[in-house]
């Protein structure tokens, strides 16, 4: 029961081949046992779950249930929510209990979802492994001694051991994509601005993105049914139609133009995934698409721009923690400016500390031209780029990351090293166009790995399509790590 699909599990509620405090019981069980080696969850709340399974089953009760009521769910610890701890995986947080739910919370709710807990992830959504989170590290289902990718590496392993059927996570440089794809599960980044940020703890607002994680594309597609919308609260909120996003997801694949940037494909990109990523594209083939070559010539300089930019704003974001309204205060402090600086001292992490110091100096008189102005400038090529190779193509297939996923610790001490890794998702929210991550095989080491298929604006009913399509004609999505 425990190791169902969104929609699946959704079909035995509806049926009632089970209920959602059956569901709940059996999920916090295994979530409880799995904490000690996974520690995928920052916090754990019974009575709050059990609370709203009970209410989720007297809605089904009395006949007002909607096709999700009594799902479980798990939000990834960035999303406020009413009466939860809300960390954002940082000791500045430890202490906050959010008064207020995020919009994608209110629409979760809404929707009749039941939260399992909270969880894990790199602080302030900084990272690529999920090492930088004050709770630490969390572990890989598929092989505890590796990452399971970051920042949302916690939504990611809950998915991948099959401790909820789906999660919520945040995109601003790849963090649903590349843990998605190390983790074996599907992720799917909207456009920028069609999920909230209402109440998502803000890192590089220009960036950020909220989305889904799952097994399956046709449960990431029935997820952002729920989670897109517009919210007046939230200024970079699109007020676009409302969209079915598994609307397409049963027409064929015939005459679909996949485009290949030459850039991704050629050196750093290691040869076991590159192997799983063509055996995919040749599946995809086989569906009856074609596949081009197209270039996205500045790719490389998608890392300056977006290490400049998000650490930035970061900066900026950052600045509301000071000890005073909410958050880590310092015990002993000697004047306002000691208490500021002592509170930030202890609530800030060494990775966090570093872009606020990058992001402060970049932005400072005397560098803003040279760095931040031309970073801007950078971002607007970018997107060109794009723009020019999606005119040639209907969808571009890239991998999430250079390599699968590496050892806890491998990259530990060179924050460069990590950055790096992220040089095939850092261009998408550059550019604000949606992706999706889908499962295609694992690497030699046995760890899975991950392809992404990048749309244009709006396009994500076509990448729900696509990645769906390859779902029913392959079977790496059903595949679970052994304890799960
Ligand atoms: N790895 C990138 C970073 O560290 C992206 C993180 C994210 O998408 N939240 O900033």
């Amino acid at each position: 029961m425990t190791t169902h699909t969104l929609k699946h599990t959704a079909e035995l509620l509806a049926t009632g081949k089970t209920s959602a405090v059956e569901l709940a019981t059996a999920y916090l069980a295994k979530i409880e046992a799995s904490q000690p080696t996974l520690n995928a969850f920052i916090t754990i709340d019974r009575d709050k779950t059990l609370a709203m399974a009970r209410d989720a089953d007297a809605l089904r009760a009395a006949g007002h249930a909607g096709a999700l009521t009594g799902v479980p769910m798990v939000h990834k610890d960035i999303f406020c929510a009413e009466g939860w701890r809300t960390t954002c995986g940082s000791k500045m947080l430890d202490n906050f209990v959010s008064p207020y739910d995020a919009g994608v919370v209110e629409r979760c709710k809404a929707a009749g979802l039941v939260t399992l807990g909270r969880a894990n992830m790199d602080e302030f959504a900084m990272g690529s492994s999920n090492e930088n989170s004050a709770y630490g590290p969390v572990k890989n289902p598929w092989d505890l001694t590796a990452v399971p990718g970051g920042s949302s590496g916690g939504s990611a392993a809950v998915v991948a051991a099959r401790l909820a059927p789906v999660a919520t996570a945040t995109d601003t440089g790849g963090s649903i994509r590349q843990p998605a794809g190390f983790c074996g599960v599907t992720g799917l980044k909207p456009t920028y601005g069609i999920v909230s940020r209402y109440g998502m703890v803000a890192y590089a607002s220009s960036l950020d993105q909220g989305g889904p994680i799952a097994q399956t594309a046709e449960d990431c597609a029935l997820m952002l049914n729920v989670m897109a919308g517009f919210d007046e609260r939230d200024s970079t909120s699109l007020d676009v139609a409302k969209e079915d996003y598994s609307r397409d997801l049963a027409k064929p694949l015939a005459g679909l133009r996949i485009g290949l940037p030459k850039e991704y494909f050629g050196a750093g990109l290691a040869s076991d995934v590159a192997a799983a990523i063509e055996a995919a594209l040749a599946e995809y083939k086989k569906l009856g698409a074609e596949v081009v070559e197209i270039s996205l010539p500045r790719t490389e300089l998608a890392i300056p721009a977006y290490y400049v930019i998000a650490p930035a704003e970061a900066s900026s974001n950052l600045s509301r923690f000071d000890g005073v309204r909410y958050g880590h205060r310092a015990s002993e402090y000697d004047d306002l400016i000691d208490m500021y600086e002592k509170s930030r001292a202890e609530g800030f992490g060494w990775e966090t500390k570093r872009r606020i110091l990058t992001g402060t100096y970049v932005l400072s008189h005397g560098y803003y031209d040279a760095y931040y102005l031309k970073a801007q400038k950078v971002r607007r090529l970018l997107a060109e780029d794009f723009q020019k190779g999606l005119a040639q193509c209907d969808v571009i297939a890239a991998p999430v990351a250079p390599t699968t996923a590496w050892t806890i610790g491998a990259k530990g001490d060179d924050p460069v090293a990590m950055y790096l890794e992220d040089i095939y998702t850092l261009g998408v929210n550059l550019a604000g166009l949606p992706g999706i991550a889908h499962p295609v095989g694992f690497g030699s080491n046995g760890r899975p790995v991950g392809m992404q298929l990048i749309g244009n604006y709006f396009a994500e009913a076509k990448l729900c399509q696509a990645a769906h399509q390859f779902q029913l004609a392959t079977d790496w999505h059903t595949r679970a790590p052994q304890e799960a």
